[in-house]
């Protein structure tokens, strides 16, 4: 376990993790509850079709919505978040999804090295929570900036470390690392100096992350130790 001893001499970074295509895949409960909230509330079926969500807040996701359908943000915003949220409960529990290879021990791995993990993820906070449930992963992440706390996902770095700093630790944009799976991700770490490394386990693919300005770009997170070590040398 040499890597682990290297680890803990270098200063500690705040690793935020994406969730859908990065931690793992929901079997597309997130995109069936939006649009069972959007039925429930308008009648309209798959009122979310064709539009794009790969990087997105919800909040963002459901505004494209309602405008797309010519309904007002006054009241539907809030309103469609909370049957999202229950429809979501259920639609999790579905048999395609799945948790990426390596995770599970990735984070075991940082958390042995006592590095701190949190979430970076345009899911509402409430959604992140059922989404990783089932795989029992809610109790590697003590916080994290959500969708929920601001619809733009490049306002949410300067969140988490907010968040991380009322829990005792400090850290200044360039001692991040967001670890996503689109140019959403690799953009909101960007813009305020964090590294990045982009991984393509979600619907983009290696030669189109390697166009962003990711520090590192890898196929998947399965060569757990090669990518700890990496996380090390950011
Ligand atoms: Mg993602």
């Amino acid at each position: 376990m040499g890597i682990i001893k290297n680890m803990n001499k270098t200063k500690k970074k705040l690793i935020l993790f994406d969730i859908d295509g990065t931690l793992i895949t929901a079997g597309g409960a997130g995109t069936r509850s939006l649009n069972l909230a959007f039925h429930a509330l308008f009648n309209i079926e798959d009122a979310f079709n064709g539009i794009t969500m790969a990087g997105k807040t919800d909040i963002q996701i459901i505004k494209e919505g309602l405008g797309t359908h010519g309904f007002s943000m006054d009241g539907n915003v809030k309103k469609m978040t909370e049957i999202y949220l229950h429809f979501l409960q259920n639609e999790i529990n579905n048999p395609m999804k799945k948790i990426k290879p390596g995770i599970k021990e990735a984070l075991d791995l940082l958390r042995t090295m006592e590095m701190p993990i949190g979430l970076l993820t345009g899911n509402l906070e409430g959604g992140a929570r059922i989404k990783l449930d089932p795989f029992r992963l809610n109790e590697y992440f003590i916080d994290g900036a959500f969708g929920s706390d601001h619809e733009d996902r490049d306002e949410l770095l300067p969140i988490a470390i907010e968040k991380f700093s009322r829990k005792g630790f400090s850290f200044i944009p360039k001692e991040c690392i967001v670890v996503g799976d689109t140019p959403r991700d690799v953009r909101c770490a960007k813009v305020h100096g964090a590294r990045c490394i982009a991984v393509a386990t979600g619907p983009y693919s290696k030669e189109d992350l390697l166009t962003t300005e990711a520090d590192i770009v890898l196929d998947s997170l399965i060569e757990t130790e090669k990518v700890v070590n990496l996380l090390g040398k950011l």
